[in-house]
């Protein structure tokens, strides 16, 4: 196999356009000696808060594990199958609600937001939080929104495999909720409304003001970036649609493209072929929730989410993000086209 030409992300093209930038912040706060929990973090907060169009963000140690964060809460996860665009379907949450429901958890999956007109609806209608996991999305527009505005909290992950991402683990909560925002505080602080005095029993789950920084460094940049990842999608479009099925963009949707997920009926010998050729891809996921181990214990089986059972077996994410060039682009094109034009002519509908 040939060595990797193309690889599926590339931190560290990443981080030398903005090293400079780093590196004198670094120096900066280290000089100080001003950790954790300063005016960079603040910065941050603000930053993410007026971009979110919240009233607040608040920096955390990471996000969500989103159904093991339920099951931590003492609650249980019901889970619902996805539609093509492979977030929740609104039609199926219906039918999970009952007496015990207390929130819906939309993933904003793959830089699009989820149906939030219909959830919020249903939401309203049966008296549920709604709680998103924008972890891949920051940015994303539904009807001029942007996600982690919706819900009473956005969860945002700083993940360096994330859209805006830390050095590190880092992560953020967006509300527009007082209460809910005054707790967020102490909670992430060990329960301290001030030095002396613990309120609650909280969690160390904080954000390094190195890390804050890094991000309000990136926030500059954020727009730029996905638009450059919207136009990758978008020639990724133009030339493969033929070949396999695409990712559609409704007409009130603004995705960031977190990762571009197609899919095709030879999704294996595709990958592999790409491989030989020096060309990195992933699969977001090989295997859904329910068929993980720990959901064994909840019951679900094979066969009880078909759409997303199917999709594991089909989706191929390529790779996308800001620092690929053009050429590089075409190069993944070229790929994926000689494949289906050389060895699967016959079979490349789907
Ligand atoms: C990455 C990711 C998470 C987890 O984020 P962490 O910062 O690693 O806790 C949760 N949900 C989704 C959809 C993700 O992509």
């Amino acid at each position: 196999m040939m060595k990797t030409k193309i690889k599926f992300i590339d931190l560290g093209t990443h981080y030398k356009s903005i090293r400079g930038e780093i590196l004198e912040k670094f120096d900066e706060i280290s000089s100080r000696g001003d950790y954790i929990l300063t005016e960079e973090l603040e910065k941050f907060e603000k930053n993410i808060s007026n971009y979110c169009g919240t009233k607040y963000a608040a920096g955390v140690g990471n996000c969500i594990a989103t159904a093991g964060a339920i099951v931590a809460s003492g609650a249980r996860p019901v889970f619902a199958d996805v539609r093509n665009d492979y977030n929740i379907d609104p039609e199926i949450i219906e039918k999970t609600i009952t007496k015990k429901t207390k929130a819906i958890i939309p993933v904003h999956l793959t830089g699009r937001s989820a149906d939030m007109t219909k959830i919020m609806e249903i939401a309203q209608k049966r008296g549920l939080a709604v709680i998103e996991d924008a972890a891949q999305s920051i940015g994303a527009g539904y009807k001029n929104k942007r996600v982690g505005s919706f819900g009473i909290a956005g969860c945002f992950s700083l993940h360096p495999l994330k859209n805006l991402h830390a050095h590190g683990d880092g992560g953020l909560i967006t509300t527009s909720d007082d209460a809910f925002y005054e707790k967020l505080l102490k909670l992430r602080n060990h329960g301290l409304k001030n030095r002396d005095e613990c309120e609650l029993w909280g969690y160390n789950s904080r954000l390094d003001a190195i890390q804050a920084a890094i991000g309000n460094i990136k926030m500059k940049y954020i727009d730029k970036w996905a638009q450059r990842r919207r136009e990758i999608a978008s020639m990724y479009k133009e030339s493969l649609a033929e070949f396999a099925e695409m990712p559609e963009d409704k007409e009130y949707e603004e995705p960031v493209y977190h990762t571009f997920v197609i899919q095709s009926d030879n999704r294996d010998e595709l990958r592999r072929y790409l491989a030989e050729r020096g060309i990195e891809t992933k699969i977001h996921y090989p295997i859904p929730i329910h068929l993980q181990q720990p959901a064994k214990a909840l019951g679900y089986k094979k066969g009880d989410f078909p759409a997303a059972e199917a999709q594991a077996k089909k989706i191929l994410s390529l790779p996308i993000y800001p620092e690929l060039s053009n050429k590089q682009v075409e190069e993944v094109i070229n790929g994926v086209k000689s494949f289906y034009i050389g060895t699967h002519r016959n079979n490349s509908l789907f």
